[in-house]
């Protein structure tokens, strides 16, 4: 059997690698090279990874195991610590900040009382009006107030009260009472997922994209404008000139009813309904330092992340990228990054499509019934962190394609 495979990012591109001994499959993408938002530039020999920073680990077993098993060798990847901090009040406290009340009393006695008297007595009845509330009832009003509900408002480009709270159990790590007691008394070490991550050890991430995409059929610069299905050849056939008994969309939710050539005008009013941000990221030469990221809550500087993707590599270089959720000309980029004398030389600057999609009170509806078309239909997936509409690493969409490379396996073995 024929599989087409529509967007050669990690999700595509771990899809084709599970299935390609067992059917025969070709990967279509727009860019002129695969590797979507997760592939990174040279500049001055320097791996800029233009939409965030991508490092690498997983709590899921097989998701290891496929990586470092059957991608990139283990032995090829280095494993760094976590050293993430917050801007908070003018000062830097360690990421989580609810496990660094300690800290917080260091430099405001005042305002440690406060956040803990608050957590311990947040009563959360698990029924959320909005995320603003989600937060209150997590970690009471203190925290929600001065760190994550400003924090979020930069990272949605929209009030917290605005979007669904729908998405964030299993995503964000959350405290209970008893864990937050325990980093008020003890000093254990940060044990929260990517307390510690991987990195190639060639310090570029599209070494471990290139190994992925080893031995696959792969079209580049080919958009994927029209999708019809032809009945009689019972085959997928795509912009008129490839056929396919199956055919996976990694492209993004929004887009793909539009490519449809029979879609219903209810479905397309439900992709409009679907929105998402872009991000606007840039390359500097830095001061250097130890850190890896530095989240910023604070509204006077518009960048909402620093990755310090230096510390990702060995040895370390003194480059960060900082990163705001929206589009920012050049210019605004270098004068908001004057403020902060750590950063010294602006060196590239990208502007994504797709980075972020919105959790707003649509969100659920509209996917829910794209998702429910398109089961209806034959042979058809959608597939990936924009194609399922999800807030996904690289892990889960690798985890999503050995789940759904297995469905596929089942459903058509036999046939192939
Ligand atoms: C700011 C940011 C930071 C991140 N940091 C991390 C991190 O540190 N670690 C981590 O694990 N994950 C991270 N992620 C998540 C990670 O980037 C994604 O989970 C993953 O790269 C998504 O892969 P994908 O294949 O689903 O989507 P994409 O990479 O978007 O791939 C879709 C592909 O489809 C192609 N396409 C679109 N339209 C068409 C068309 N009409 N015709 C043909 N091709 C088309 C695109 O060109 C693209 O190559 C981050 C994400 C963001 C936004």
């Amino acid at each position: 059997m024929r599989i087409g495979i529509l967007g050669a990012g990690i999700s595509g591109l771990s899809l084709g690698r599970l299935l390609s001994n067992d059917f025969t499959v070709e990967l279509l993408e727009r860019g002129s090279i695969y590797g979507g938002i997760a592939r990174t530039k040279n500049v001055n020999g320097i791996a800029y990874h233009k939409v965030g920073g991508h490092c690498f680990n997983s709590k899921y077993n097989d998701v290891l195991d496929f990586v470092f098993k059957e991608v990139l060798s283990k032995s090829k990847w280095h494993n760094i610590q976590r050293n993430a901090v917050i801007k908070y009040k003018n000062e830097e406290v360690s990421y989580p900040i609810e496990f660094a009340v300690k800290e917080i009393y260091n430099f405001d006695k005042e305002l440690a009382l406060s956040i803990t008297k608050d957590f311990l007595n947040a009563n959360d009845d698990f029924e959320y009006a909005d995320l603003e509330d989600w937060f209150r009832k997590k970690f009471g009003n203190t925290l929600a107030d001065s760190y994550f509900l400003p924090y979020n408002e930069k990272i949605w480009n929209r009030p917290p009260n605005e979007m669904s709270p729908a998405w964030v159990e299993g995503k964000l790590p959350i405290p209970n009472k008893m864990s937050f007691f325990n980093a008020l008394i003890s000093n254990e070490e940060d044990k929260m997922p990517h307390s510690t991550f991987y990195y190639p050890d060639s310090n570029d991430q599209n070494t471990f994209i290139d190994s992925l995409a080893q031995g696959l059929n792969i079209t580049c610069n080919y958009n994927v404008d029209q999708i019809v299905y032809n009945s009689n050849k019972k085959c997928w056939i795509v912009n008129g000139d490839k056929e396919y008994d199956i055919l996976v969309s990694t492209l993004p939710m929004n887009i793909l009813p539009s490519l449809i050539a029979d879609i219903t005008s209810e479905i397309i009013e439900a992709a409009g309904n679907l929105k998402y941000n872009k991000v606007t990221t840039m390359l500097w030469e830095t001061k250097g330092t130890e850190r890896t990221w530095t989240y910023v809550p604070d509204k006077a500087n518009f960048f909402h992340r620093y990755i310090h993707i230096g510390s990702f590599y060995y040895p370390r270089k003194n480059v960060s990228i900082t990163e705001v959720v929206g589009t920012k000309t050049y210019e605004e980029m270098v004068e908001n990054g004057k403020q902060d004398p750590f950063l010294i030389k602006p060196l590239d600057y990208n502007v994504s499509d797709h980075a972020y999609v919105v959790f707003d009170e649509n969100y659920e509806i509209a996917t829910e019934k794209i998702k429910q078309y398109l089961a209806s239909r034959d042979n058809i997936y959608t597939h990936g962190r924009f194609g399922e509409w999800q807030y996904y690493n690289m892990d889960v969409c690798i985890k999503q394609s050995i789940d759904l490379a297995a469905k596929i396996n089942s459903k058509y073995s036999g046939n192939s």
